[in-house]
């Protein structure tokens, strides 16, 4: 029992960071694990992140959805969670997977201005409105986690609506995003050189973090300020661009990536190379077969997404994301080509990554759950 959650932990561990590209909501931890109404466990409970990230990926019919977690620090010596979930959250808060803040203030909302990103949240904010008037202009952007049926649903404070609404980084957001950031503490885990590793170290922090990783910087008085430390940042010169793709498997988008100017990225059944993105555990036989261990290389040239077929049987272009088989056109072993605004590399039929905003969503949606590993244990967890 103790090994399986610890399994759902490590899944959950797979969807919080503080990627501004992957992010796709923002939420406060302390808050998020005391929705003791959603499965009538404990007083707190990590695993109802993982349920609240499934309703989230239900929402945007996606799988592998990422959420920025704002963290109170008292919740790392909090006595409600288990002391394995106690050291789980210090490790993400090491490996910058987390923010972890003395006082989270309004941080939560100032990072879904800055990021344009929706806000799960029981709280009203209705002081916040002057500060945040998208808290009123867009219905959406701040939805309750309650339960439901199937899990959690979300409800919206203003309009009545019930799906989480993303609008637009702030003009301070892209500013601010523009440049990156140094942090004067050592070993700060999100302006710095990083804590220590761990296993997703490579996807969101940790030593190796990419400086195009970085979180958004909180904004006191004006000056860019380190959430964590309150320490004034350093300019650190512009931020790699950025272009975030998405791999679409049968018709579902199973996850997103950053590609950054910084290095190529190889995608594949099973990538040999750092950071490469392994295709393999979606694939049925046939397209396992097909597929090379590394397929196609993408690199961000002067803005342009080149492809480069780096594999065995070769891919195809779809133009514009068509569907027509007439209009694929072949991509050889070897050959490269940039990727238009909206066009897909296929590395098999149905097997297809372009950018992430372009990608149409299409068939009926079943997201892999989270809490996979275990799909009743919340249910099952001892009463207080
Ligand atoms: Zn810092």
């Amino acid at each position: 029992m103790r090994f399986e959650i610890s399994k759902v932990l490590d899944a959950i561990e797979g969807r919080v960071c503080t990627d501004p590209s992957l992010a796709r909501a923002v939420v406060d931890l302390a808050e998020v694990i005391r929705y003791q109404d959603i499965d009538g466990g404990r007083p707190a409970s990590l695993l109802r992140l993982g349920m609240v990230i499934d309703a989230l990926s239900r929402e945007l019919e996606e799988d592998s959805v990422q959420v920025y977690a704002v963290v109170h620090r008292a919740l790392l010596s909090d006595a409600d969670l288990t002391s394995n979930e106690r050291m789980v959250v210090r490790r993400w808060a090491d490996d910058g997977l987390v923010e972890v803040l003395d006082n989270p203030g309004d941080r939560m909302l100032e990072v879904a201005d800055l990021l344009g990103l929706p806000v799960l949240s029981r709280v009203r904010f209705d002081g916040l409105r002057g500060r945040f008037p998208w808290l009123v202009e867009q219905p959406g952007r701040v939805v309750a986690p309650v339960p439901g049926a199937g899990g959690p649903v979300f409800i919206a404070h203003v309009g009545g609506g019930h799906s989480p609404v993303a609008g637009k980084r702030s003009p301070t957001g892209v500013k601010l995003l523009a440049r990156q950031w140094r942090c004067p503490e050592s070993g700060c885990a999100l302006f710095g050189g990083g804590g220590g590793g761990g296993a997703f170290a490579d996807l969101a922090g940790g030593a190796d973090r990419s400086p195009a990783a970085q979180p958004p910087p909180s904004l006191r008085n004006g000056v860019p300020t380190c959430p964590r430390h309150g320490a004034r940042l350093g300019d650190g010169g512009p931020r790699p661009r950025t272009e975030v793709l998405a791999v679409r498997v049968g018709g579902l988008v199973r996850r997103r990536f950053v590609l950054s100017e910084e290095q190529p990225v190889v995608a594949g059944r099973a990538p040999e190379q750092d950071g490469g993105i392994m295709l393999g555990q979606w694939l049925n036989d046939e397209a396992r077969r097909w597929i090379s261990r590394g397929h196609v290389r993408f690199e961000l040239r002067v803005g342009e997404v080149i492809v480069t077929d780096v594999s065995t049987n070769g891919s195809g272009i779809r133009p514009a994301g068509s569907m027509v088989e007439s209009d694929r056109i072949p991509l050889a072993p070897q050959q490269s080509r940039v990727l238009g605004e909206n066009d897909m590399v296929e590395l098999y039929p149905g097997v297809q990554i372009g950018r992430a905003e372009e990608l149409p969503t299409g068939a009926p949606f079943t997201p892999t759950s989270v809490m996979a590993e275990a799909p009743t244990m919340a249910m099952r967890l001892p009463r207080p």
